[in-house]
């Protein structure tokens, strides 16, 4: 692996060594960042081959065969690796808080984008119905504006959001309009609604949401579980939602919805029609949602997922679901391609929050980049009954970039050697500021 120094560290070395006045101010390198020798992937473009990626000022500037690496401040070998668009989770919930009894609206049982995202390779997470109306503003001032992470919204059609239990059955406090109003002061942050755990037997929340939906230009994402008796799920995928809303959970077999492949092992025929008519099926693994005796028939017979998602979350971080790397390793071994894997978790989820600058490695597009390895050997997958699947392929993550910056680097592939670091003490930490304490 070659590494190439920083200019400040090479300039430090210089002034070191008195060679200041005798070397001519370089010129600038071009690039801030180059990401060498990698395995690219960017469905979007149509690229998969080995490539270079540099990138300059947070974008994406050029993807060649081969870029000098003295155009580079910082060069990543990436060789034997893959480069790919960074992440994008549809279905997470970081709505993280200490309200007593709140759920995932502000309660402990949301996580900390940042706590999960990079060392994943996810530069953007998309909470799933966490906050209403109600508390949008908590949400963002709490955790999307103190994230490094990307964080968007599908707001929940329940004005006080994911708080559980009674907060989330009551259809009074389901308004599309207000619902409306909100989406429209956040464009681009809010980006669709979210309907969940509703089992009062009607199609109140369903409806109202797409009533919003349909007002604002968003897509509705739904988890239907449970009602008793079910509801059709027929019902629910080719009358009530549209083209571009989405069913998550797909491989869930849980009390109360039915399940996408029947008793006989088929997947249903009205999923394969709401398919056709542009209807998208999302993972959503969670911690109840993700059966191998759904998911290997489902794709078994082609039925694979639009949208890889963890539905991230305290139930669901240290049990089957893991984190976004484990899910798609997962639907990989299962046999969909690993670009098709990819392309699943970027450019897909890209245009369901309309956000085009996101989930590909286009010259111009944000630098959100996560350079993966697919390791191979004997593993296992846990699904949420906790059976076993064994696999032979998984994913991990070596490097993260958002907006140009490297945020996880697990070898520290984009770093200089110690030894060529400069002797300067580091701040200490025994004493920060204190909270709101005047500036000196
Ligand atoms: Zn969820």
């Amino acid at each position: 692996m070659s590494i190439h120094l920083p200019v400040s560290v090479v300039s430090l070395l210089g002034l070191a060594l008195g060679l200041a006045t005798a070397v001519p101010a370089a010129a600038q390198p071009a690039y801030s960042l180059l990401i060498k020798g990698g395995h690219v992937i960017d469905p979007k473009n149509g690229r998969d081959g080995v490539m270079d990626v540099a990138v300059a000022n947070g974008k994406i500037a050029e993807v060649a065969a081969s870029i000098d690496a003295a155009k580079a401040s910082r060069v990543v070998d990436a060789a034997g690796l893959y480069v790919v668009p960074g992440l994008i989770d549809l279905h997470a919930h970081v709505f993280h808080g200490t309200e007593p009894d709140a759920y995932l609206s502000n309660g402990l049982s949301a996580v900390l984008p940042d706590s999960h995202s990079f060392r994943s390779g996810q530069t953007t997470l998309v909470d799933a119905g966490g906050a209403g109306w109600r508390n949008f503003l908590q949400f963002k001032t709490n955790i999307i504006d103190t994230s490094k992470t990307r964080v968007l919204s599908f707001l929940n059609i329940v004005g006080s959001g994911m708080k559980g239990g009674p907060a989330e059955q009551d259809p009074n406090d389901m308004d599309a309009q207000l619902t409306g109003m909100r989406i429209r002061q956040y464009p681009g942050v809010i980006i669709g609604i979210k309907v969940a755990h509703y089992n009062r037997g009607d199609w109140t929340p369903v409806d109202r949401a797409v009533e919003a939906g349909a007002d604002t230009e968003v897509p509705v994402m739904v988890d239907f579980g449970g009602h008793f008796p079910p509801l059709p799920l027929d019902d629910l995928l080719n009358k009530h939602l549209r083209p571009g809303d989405i069913l998550t959970h797909m491989y869930g077999h849980v009390r109360g919805r039915n399940p996408i492949v029947n008793e006989q092992g088929q997947v249903e025929p009205y999923v394969v029609a709401a398919r056709k008519r542009g209807v998208l099926f999302d993972v959503g693994h969670g911690g109840g949602s993700f059966l191998f005796r759904q998911a290997v028939p489902a794709t078994k017979q082609g039925f694979y997922p639009d949208v890889i998602s963890t539905d991230l979350h305290t139930g669901s971080e240290n049990a089957g679901m893991k984190d976004i790397l484990n899910v798609m390793s997962k639907i990989l071994n299962l046999g969909m391609p690993l670009k098709d894997v990819i392309a699943a978790n970027t450019v897909k989820p890209a245009a369901i929050v309309k956000h085009p600058e996101l989930g590909h490695l286009g010259v111009g597009g944000e630098a959100d980049i996560a350079v993966l390895a697919v390791r191979t050997g004997d593993f296992g997958f846990i699904d949420s009954s906790g059976g076993r699947m064994k696999g032979t392929k998984k994913l991990e993550c070596e490097v993260t970039v958002k907006a140009g910056q490297v945020v996880w680097d697990l070898n520290g592939r984009s770093a200089p050697d110690w030894s060529t670091m400069p002797v300067i003490p580091q701040s200490s930490s025994a004493l920060p500021p204190r909270a709101g304490a005047p500036q000196k």
